[in-house]
């Protein structure tokens, strides 16, 4: 048998039961695979239960407010998968009447979508031969065929994809394409593939080498940047404020109390004296304040967090708050804010 024809097989017979499985709905192909990555299936799956049930189709998704998209994607993190979510759903619904678009080059147009998640689409719903290729089935690929062409370089993805397309069954795309990705999930995993009884082994190049963990290889050449917030959770008579966050940066769009950051870890006197420290909170009076949590981390790809949660309660309101929103303290919940922000109002 063909290595197609075996994952197949092995596909019909082990496949979890997932809510996005025997669904022919790009729209539901779509939002699965966005929210699946980065995420689990076990953390996935209730995400997209809700979402999918709020946001049943394009037009319910185009018709809501981004506070509201961003709401229901708390604490899944990687926020810019909700915001092009959002776009993309009214972009649908402008440039295609609400109708998702069957051209792969067309479906990757779409802000937000990559060769990956077009690759799903148009392959699950209508057998078109484009081959996906994530972390799981760069895996396969390497240890099947013993390859140790980096993953993360231009020319790794090239090879990948190249030899991904020459074992598809052009015919079965949807099908091989996820047989391959699920393969990879449970059968061949990260640390501990389940060699013995693999259908594949006596093709496996990995398994002949004796050490099939060596693969895939990485170049792994991105560095990881150190980042301090400390965050000042202002209150008076049961009010507190927040920011919406706006830069070119992570969580764009979703809410925290107002921020400093520092390049270095510093204590409160020394975060006292910075600029928009003082500027913020120099005519609130006198100021109560409690350190609420300190030195949290908070690792994200790319990047740890250090951050520590302050609670100043003031003596009166200074206008310079006047560019924060203010709610009442009960009302945070109702607002879309990062993971880190989530632990803290949990505490
Ligand atoms: S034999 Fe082991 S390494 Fe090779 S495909 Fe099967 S599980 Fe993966």
């Amino acid at each position: 048998m063909e290595i197609s024809d075996i994952l197949i097989d092995w596909y019909g017979k082990n496949k979890r039961d997932l809510p996005w499985r025997e669904v022919s709905d790009p729209y539901i192909i779509w939002i699965s695979e966005i929210i699946l990555q980065q995420t689990r299936v076990v953390q996935g799956k209730d995400y997209f239960l809700r979402f999918a049930e709020r946001f049943p189709d394009i037009q319910s998704l185009a018709e809501a407010h981004e506070d509201e998209v961003l709401k229901y994607w708390e604490g899944l993190g990687y926020y810019s998968r909700a915001r092009n979510l959002h776009a993309t759903a009214r972009r649908i619904m402008e440039q295609y009447g609400g109708k998702f678009p069957t051209e792969y080059k067309e479906v990757l147009s779409l802000k937000g979508i990559g060769e990956y998640t077009a690759a799903a689409i148009v392959s699950f719903v209508w057998d078109q031969p484009y081959p996906v290729v994530d972390g799981n089935v760069f895996r396969v690929l390497s240890r099947l065929f013993a390859l140790d062409t980096p993953i993360d370089t231009g020319k790794g993805k090239k090879e990948y994809t190249e030899l991904a397309t020459s074992i598809m069954n052009p015919g079965k795309a949807g099908l091989h394409n996820q047989a391959i990705m699920e393969f990879g999930a449970l059968q061949c995993t990260p640390q501990n593939p389940n060699c013995m009884f693999c259908p594949l082994q006596s093709k496996c190049m990995g398994y002949a080498s004796g050490s099939p963990l060596f693969f895939p290889v990485k170049q792994n050449k991105t560095k990881t940047r150190n980042r301090y917030f400390y965050y000042l959770h202002i209150t008076y008579r049961g009010r507190t404020w927040l920011n919406r966050r706006s830069n070119k940066d992570i969580w764009k769009s979703l809410y925290e109390f107002p921020l400093i950051e520092t390049e270095i870890p510093v204590d409160f006197i020394q975060l006292q004296e910075k600029e928009n420290f003082r500027q913020l909170l120099k005519e609130a009076g006198k100021l109560s304040i409690s350190v609420e949590l300190s030195d949290v981390k908070h690792v994200l790809s790319h990047q740890i967090l250090y951050a520590t949660f302050y609670k100043i309660e003031i003596e009166k309101i200074p206008a310079s708050l006047q560019s924060c929103i203010e709610i009442s303290n009960d009302a945070i919940n109702e607002y879309a804010v990062p993971r880190l922000l989530r632990i803290y109002l949990e505490k």
